[in-house]
């Protein structure tokens, strides 16, 4: 194979794990059957596939089978939690409190639902990311209905407080919906210890396939209710009709179970990784670590680098590293990234910054070359700064 560079975009997306792929592949070919036909062999192989996966996902959530809806991924899932509470609790109340580092996939239907007359809070976080849980006190309101904080960031890793948020909004019977769309598999998720109402999964970042994933919607001490945002043939009782997508839904319940299996030695591997990234590159001057320092993922480190232009620098670390500026899903734009602007960064550094997302399949010779070319990168670049 050519020389491709390192991979170190594992918050963008991940390789499907071999594991995975070899459970998906007679799925597609032999089981091919509907899921939803009652009547004969093909479907009840397939029916009793998706029930497995349905089962592992609820597992890993300690949650119970019925409360997982399959959808194409967190984005629909975000989707299908924010706009159907609002339409399902509107005349409740029409407020919602969400944050400023959240993904484009629940600000943005929060944009949306306010052009049809709901009022948003977006609370700020602290330089470290992290919300302040004070804030969130003081943004509730007789007529809130919902709050969406995330469980990890994808772009700077941090872990919100989710006991805590999930705490204060039962107390005062606010449904609390979460993306985790970073933190499945990578960190223990308990929708009951968390008080969680609603969570957004995906597929694709913990080693399965794209274009699938869940919402987990409580059904007891509270029933959510749920507007469907789909309609059609009743699928996942009624909340996402569509025909379900046998092949990928086996490889989401396999991705989910390596991940929860390996979760303590593969969370070491990442930590020593990045802890080895991190002492060698904060020994140049002018290097910010952005994200509080331990509440995050084990696989995250994103960096701000003073005295270098962010576009000059990615462009010096491409041949030999796929890392992101800003988060992936914005590096289509220019603008520099909400989430770092939101710690208070100034344009500079947020421009200057590098994600990278270290994964399962990382070696400690790519982190070390990879902190070489980096250092060697940033060190050229400012010589020639400071000669012009
Ligand atoms: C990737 C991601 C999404 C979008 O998930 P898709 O499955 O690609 O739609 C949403 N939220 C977060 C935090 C993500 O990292």
């Amino acid at each position: 194979m050519s020389h491709r560079p390192i991979y170190l975009d594992n918050h963008a997306t991940t390789p499907v794990d071999e594991r995975v792929l070899a459970a998906m592949l007679p799925y597609f070919t032999e089981h091919f059957g509907n899921p939803s036909s009652i009547n004969h062999v093909y479907g009840w192989e397939t029916e009793a596939a998706v029930k497995k996966s349905r089962e592992i996902l609820a597992t890993a959530l300690n949650a119970t089978p019925e409360e997982i809806v399959f959808t194409s991924g967190a984005t629909e899932a975000n989707n299908l939690a924010i706009k159907g509470v609002a339409e399902a609790y509107f005349q409740k109340g029409q407020h919602i409190i969400t944050v400023a580092t959240e993904h484009s996939a629940v600000l943005d239907p929060c944009k949306y639902l306010q052009t049809l007359g709901f009022e948003i809070t977006i609370l700020p976080v602290q330089k470290d990311g992290l919300i302040d849980l004070n804030e969130l006190e003081k943004a509730f309101r007789s007529d809130t209905i919902l709050v969406s904080v995330m469980a990890a960031n994808n772009e700077i890793g941090v872990l919100q407080p989710l006991v805590k948020i999930g705490e204060m909004c039962r107390e005062r019977g606010i449904i609390f919906h979460s993306d985790a769309a970073q933190a499945i598999g990578k960190i223990p998720l308990d929708v009951q210890a968390m008080q969680i109402d609603l969570m957004s999964l995906t597929a694709h970042k913990v080693y399965g396939p794209k274009g699938i994933g869940a919402l987990y919607v409580r059904r007891r001490n509270p029933r959510v209710q749920l507007a469907p945002q789909q309609h059609g043939g009743g699928h996942e009782r009624g909340m996402r009709s569509g025909t379900l997508y046998t092949p990928q839904i086996v490889g989401f319940g396999k991705a989910v179970e390596i991940a929860v299996q390996t979760q303590a030695t593969e969370n070491q591997h990442l930590t020593q990784l990045r802890q080895r990234l991190w002492e060698q590159l904060s020994v140049l001057e002018g290097i910010h670590l952005n994200g509080h320092p331990t509440q995050r993922l084990a696989g995250n480190l994103n960096i701000s680098v003073e005295g270098v232009d962010g576009a000059a620098l990615l462009l010096g670390l491409q041949p030999i590293m796929a890392v992101s500026s800003g988060s992936a899903c914005s590096s289509t734009t220019t603008a520099p990234s909400h989430v770092l602007t939101a710690l208070g960064h100034s344009e500079q550094l947020a421009y200057a910054s590098v994600r990278f997302g270290i994964g399962r399949f990382n070696t400690v010779e790519e982190i070390e070359r990879v902190a070489e070319h980096m250092i060697s990168t940033i060190q050229s670049l400012r010589k020639q700064r400071t000669l012009v």
